[in-house]
């Protein structure tokens, strides 16, 4: 009999909230551990193994210490997959990015950002922007999604395992709400992001509870070639004009484009 896949998570800057919609798999999680073994899983298990071949990891790098455990992360494993956007483009975590990093430290720690300027303190640190796992190491595959949706985990998991073709949707949000058959958050006069973000594994839900797409799951490929054309016509908004109407998810993205491999480290 061959030995399963072991499998590891492993956490960095962010809300854990990605491990937690994979813990909530219940079931579809019980036939997944059929066919891998889990061997560190912080959220769900005590135990932990550096022996491993796929390793998933969430959450954004913002300090030395980070990439550190990333680098080991990444010489144990064979496969290295980003779940969650901040691990995949820097997600929400990156919103500081496009910010003066004094600013941040302000608005974080108010009145004990004093500490900051105190040369005998012992602090953390911390890079001035928030980054995904792919700024530092080499990551074969993204699941996307704030949080990401436990279906597209499964399928993509699937897909690895059975050598096939894990590759993410590259149609816009408007495609899955049209499906929906949702009226356009333009039409009710709200400014929406779905003609530039990443469909298929959301639904169009945000739209479909009658709120807008904010961009959770990253841009689509090429936004200048790729996006909505339907929408954006019709409610006579540009990709420029959306990509810079509000960046709670993209700053990184936006900077270094959707498709960005390995950056040089920043600190
Ligand atoms: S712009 Fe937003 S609301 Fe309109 S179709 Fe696209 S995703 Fe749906
Ligand atoms: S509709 Fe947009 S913001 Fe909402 S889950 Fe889908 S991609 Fe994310």
């Amino acid at each position: 009999m061959t030995s399963k896949p072991k499998v590891a998570f492993f956490d960095f800057a962010g809300c854990e909230g990605d491990q937690l919609e994979i813990i909530n798999l219940e079931e579809r999680l019980l036939d997944l551990v059929e066919v891998v073994e889990v061997v560190s899983f912080r959220e769900a298990m005590s135990e932990h193994s550096d022996d491993y071949e796929i390793a998933f990891v969430e959450g954004s790098i913002t300090t030395p210490h980070d990439v550190e455990r990333l680098e080991e992360v990444r010489s144990n494993a064979d496969t290295v997959i980003a779940i969650g956007s901040c691990a995949a483009f820097g997600g929400i975590n990156s919103i500081r990015n496009e910010q003066d990093f004094q600013t941040v430290t302000e608005r974080a720690y108010g009145e004990d950002a004093a500490m900051f300027d105190d040369p005998d303190a012992e602090l953390f640190d911390s890079f001035e922007q928030a980054q995904p796992a792919k700024a530092f190491v080499e990551v074969e595959y993204e699941v996307p999604g704030c949080p990401i949706d436990g279906e597209e985990f499964i399928q993509t998991v699937t897909a690895i395992l059975q050598g096939g073709d894990p590759s993410l949707a590259n149609h816009p949000v408007c495609v899955d709400c049209k499906l929906a058959e949702n009226t356009c958050a333009f039409d009710r006069g709200e400014i929406c992001l779905g003609p530039i973000t990443r469909g298929g594994g959301c639904d169009a839900t945000c739209v479909s509870q009658g709120t807008r797409c904010w961009g959770c799951r990253g841009l689509v490929d090429n936004p200048a070639e790729d996006a909505y054309s339907e929408v954006l016509q019709e409610y006579g908004v540009t990709t420029d004009e959306l990509l810079n109407e509000f960046t709670l998810y993209w700053s990184w993205q936006r900077e270094h484009g959707p498709q960005a491999d390995m950056q040089e480290v920043e600190q």
